[in-house]
């Protein structure tokens, strides 16, 4: 669902960095639920990175599965208010995230929006026009990158969080960090590239 959306829409057919949250943004220690807003801890190099990707072109759209409304750890209402202290957060370091969508649900709902099903990159691709051949993945886990196989775009992995795991678990393209990633994706606000 969606928690978040830029009044600002921005060019109609940008790419987008389609961003997990925990572990990929904010610290996240395996089996701990994030369910109040003082509990969000960004990594240090997260500002610079998405900094970077939105001047290469980049329109940066989060994506995450909290499954803990489901499982009963948190309301709605507090992981609502958690994407807007991530809002916020990144705000203050002079960050514009375009939108924020996250799943509710517990997995045995079976839903169509906890990744790696496709239902959350569906909704931000109902609330804005964008070019998916350019735009990727990028998260710390298995699901985050099965989500990008499965929708067709670029999927990449992060060691932070639970990545290096991941990373160990599989042969992916992985990267040290966000701002590692950001640095080596395509920058489309170069005119050589268009
Ligand atoms: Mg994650
Ligand atoms: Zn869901």
């Amino acid at each position: 669902m969606r928690a978040w959306l830029a009044r600002r829409r921005g060019p109609a057919g940008a790419p987008a960095a389609f961003l997990d949250r925990d572990g990929t943004l904010n610290r996240n220690t395996h089996g701990v639920y994030i369910t109040r807003p003082e509990q969000l801890k960004l990594y240090a190099r997260v500002p610079a990175a998405l900094k970077l990707l939105a001047k290469k072109g980049y329109r940066l759209i989060v994506l995450s599965n909290q499954s803990g409304v489901g499982r009963g750890y948190m309301t709605l209402a507090a992981a609502r208010a958690i994407s807007l202290e991530l809002v916020e957060q990144l705000r203050r370091e002079g960050v514009e995230l375009d939108a924020v969508y996250f799943c509710p649900h517990a997995p045995s709902e079976g839903c169509a929006c906890r990744k790696p099903a496709p239902g959350l990159l569906e909704e931000a691709l109902a609330d804005r026009r964008l070019d998916l051949r350019r735009s990727f993945v990028a998260g710390d886990k298995a699901s985050d990158l099965r989500l990008a196989l499965r929708a067709g775009l670029k999927g990449y992995l992060v060691m932070t969080g639970a990545g290096k795991a991941a990373a160990a678990a599989g042969k992916h393209a992985a990267f040290r960090d966000l701002l590692a990633l950001a640095r080596a994706v395509p920058d489309f606000n170069d005119k050589e590239l268009k």
